[in-house]
């Protein structure tokens, strides 16, 4: 196993500046590729290896669930028997996060559905080949688009897609499902203190380990060298959901991944980036996709509706709007962005 990264070095070097045991000497890290992106993972106990590769196992177990590129994955299976009447056993957790996915879209009416499937593959983004589909193909594939066609059994035992041709893609849920579970697996095997980056998504277990909140920046969704602020956080994800991080350019547009379920193109609603901020992991990975969708109103009332979480909120107008239960510091004025605090 690989011990020290530069985000570890950085850490260990902090730590040691101010007279704490160096990570080096008592924690472990992990940087691995899965579920399409780079995952790092720091547990900062002492003999942390086991709670790393035990994340580690939980995410590889996951993403062979979860992978509808994966011939052999259950949601393969799913997808592969759309429209043909028969419901295929599933685990109960893969049923319930089918279940939460259409809890989230029942929630936002319009901004956020699992059913995308055919769409995302119309625009090419599952098979990098990526370009603007033609009207019929786009037409024909949003057709297909339809959370309610997704039947889930009471017991989360079985599932099945009403439609032929339906399919199912997990891509705004996989990352925080696997932060959750890895993040059980790491507390399960003792670890206290720990930092999983999953593709940007960030989760933080406890403190640092001298006790201090853990602060995680926040990227400018223009240039993703720079940084919004930062946030101080324990026990909490951090995800963050943008058009930069996946998109193609065709005659001078940009397009991105995170598509509007009611137009079948990408999300247009005047932000340029999201940021989650909850104690449960899917619920911030989940949101971050469907409030980038709904826009800075319906998001801000949304977070009214609810106190399970907070946000930031980056829009094209320049206004940064961060709600008042975060602990934000705002580094974005010299970019020229301004920052606003949402109250309830
Ligand atoms: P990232 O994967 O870049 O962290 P997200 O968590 O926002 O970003 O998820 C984006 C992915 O979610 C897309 O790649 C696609 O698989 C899927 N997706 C895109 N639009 C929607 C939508 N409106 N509702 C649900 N899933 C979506
Ligand atoms: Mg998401």
């Amino acid at each position: 196993m690989k011990r020290l990264f530069p985000l570890f070095l950085a850490l260990s070097l902090s730590l040691s500046a101010c007279g704490a045991p160096t990570v080096g000497d008592v924690g472990a890290s992990e940087q691995f590729f899965a579920m399409d992106t780079i995952m790092t993972v720091n547990v900062l106990d002492e003999n942390g290896e086991a709670a790393v590769q035990a994340a580690r196992a939980e995410i590889d177990r996951l993403e062979q669930m979860l992978s509808r590129t994966r011939e052999d994955s259950v949601i393969a299976l799913l997808n592969t028997h759309a429209g043909d009447g028969s419901a295929l056993a599933v685990e109960p957790e893969l049923g319930a996060l089918l279940r939460f996915a259409q809890s989230v879209s029942q929630d936002l009416p319009g901004c956020f559905d699992i059913t995308i499937a055919p769409v995302m593959d119309a625009w090419g983004f599952t098979r990098e080949e990526r370009h603007v589909p033609d009207p019929d193909t786009l037409a024909d594939t949003l057709a297909l688009v339809d959370w309610r066609a997704l039947t889930v059994a009471e017991d989360d035992a079985s599932a099945r897609l009403e439609e032929p041709g339906m399919a199912v893609d997990l891509g705004a849920v996989a990352k925080g499902f696997a932060a959750q579970r890895a993040a059980d697996a790491i507390r399960a095997a003792g670890g206290t203190s720990a930092l999983l980056d999953l593709g940007g998504n960030i989760t933080v277990l406890g403190s640092k380990p001298d006790g201090a909140d853990w602060r995680v920046a926040v990227k400018d969704p223009q240039d993703t060298e720079r940084q919004l602020g930062v946030v101080s956080l324990r026990d909490k994800t951090l995800s963050t959901s943008g058009g930069y991080e996946r998109y193609f350019e065709a005659n001078g547009i940009t397009y991105h991944h995170i598509l509007d379920p009611e137009t079948g193109y990408p999300a247009d609603s005047g932000l340029l980036s999201v940021t989650v901020v909850s104690s449960d992991p899917l619920l911030a990975d989940a949101l971050s996709t469907a409030l980038f969708v709904a826009g800075r109103q319906a998001a801000l009332d949304y977070w009214r509706s609810r106190d399970d979480f907070e946000l930031i909120l980056c829009g094209s107008d320049g206004v940064v709007t961060v709600t008042e239960g975060l602990t934000f510091a705002f580094r974005g004025e010299e970019h020229g962005y301004t920052c606003e605090t949402a109250r309830r």
